[in-house]
């Protein structure tokens, strides 16, 4: 198989020993790269554990593959990173999650604010199914390499959002025009937790960013164009999360 066509998912918990894949891995390395006995894969649970095996078998629906031994990588961000945002719809929701899986972003947390509340109702019959979203996250994981899986939690209203932070964290806000009030820089964090935040296409009303202040939260600055949801999102986390020097 080719080096990069070699990552395969196990919702299962792995462990040395024997294994059936079923499913979609199971498929896509039958059908798809026409896997044969001694071919060697890597398979990795999505809770941080990654595994060389060897295929044994195939069948037409499933894979008998042989855990070979456990293999020890981390590519995880040195401290938790929560991204919050009012996420946009469709492809550029996909997109968002895909580019926030792979700068390593530990939680993604769906944020309702006042102004995003009137587009979810019109959004619910048409809403991304939680499922799908999922396998956008794994698909990025064995492309990218990531071993734990992002998580993507419940939608929250922002009020709990912004109060969820642990007091010892980065709490960082993309708002335009941060730089009319004092604002902070945002630095990769390997200390403490850093929780990130950015707002719907209307943007946060003055009550949310007042708000958002009293709770601890630093309004940042990302430059003078107005960026979209999904590209204000990632040039946020990639200012915590990609090494700097
Ligand atoms: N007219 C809205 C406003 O004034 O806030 C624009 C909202 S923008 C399309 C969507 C979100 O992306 C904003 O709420 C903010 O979180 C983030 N954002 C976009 N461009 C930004 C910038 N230049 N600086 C900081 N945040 C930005």
């Amino acid at each position: 198989l080719p080096v990069m066509n070699r990552r395969f998912f196990s919702p299962a918990p792995l462990q040395v020993g024997p294994l059936q894949l079923t499913g979609t891995e199971a498929h896509h390395l039958l059908h798809v790269l026409r896997a044969a006995p001694g071919d060697e894969i890597i398979l990795f649970d999505g809770a941080g554990g990654e595994f060389s095996a060897c295929i044994e078998s195939t069948a037409r629906k499933t894979v008998a593959c042989q855990i070979l031994q456990e293999r020890s990588v981390n590519r995880e961000l040195p401290a938790e990173l929560v991204l919050g945002a009012a996420l946009p719809k469709g492809e550029r929701q996909r997109w968002l999650v895909e580019k926030a899986t792979e700068l390593g972003v530990t939680r993604l947390v769906p944020v309702e604010t006042s102004r995003s509340t009137q587009q979810r109702v019109k959004q619910q019959r048409t809403n991304t199914p939680h499922d799908r979203l999922q396998r956008t996250v794994i698909e990025s994981c064995k492309q990218c390499g990531r071993n734990q899986l992002m998580d993507i939690s419940p939608t929250t209203s922002l009020d709990v959002f912004l109060r969820a932070a642990p007091a010892a964290s980065h709490r960082w806000m993309a708002h335009p025009q941060g730089a009319t009030s004092a604002h902070a820089k945002v630095t990769p964090a390997v200390d403490l937790p850093t929780w990130l935040l950015v707002g719907p296409e209307g943007g946060f009303p003055e009550h949310e960013t007042t708000q958002a202040k009293t709770e601890g939260w630093q309004t940042i600055d990302l430059g003078p164009r107005i960026l979209r949801v999904e590209t204000a999102a990632i040039a946020l986390t990639s200012l915590a999360t990609l090494p700097t020097g």
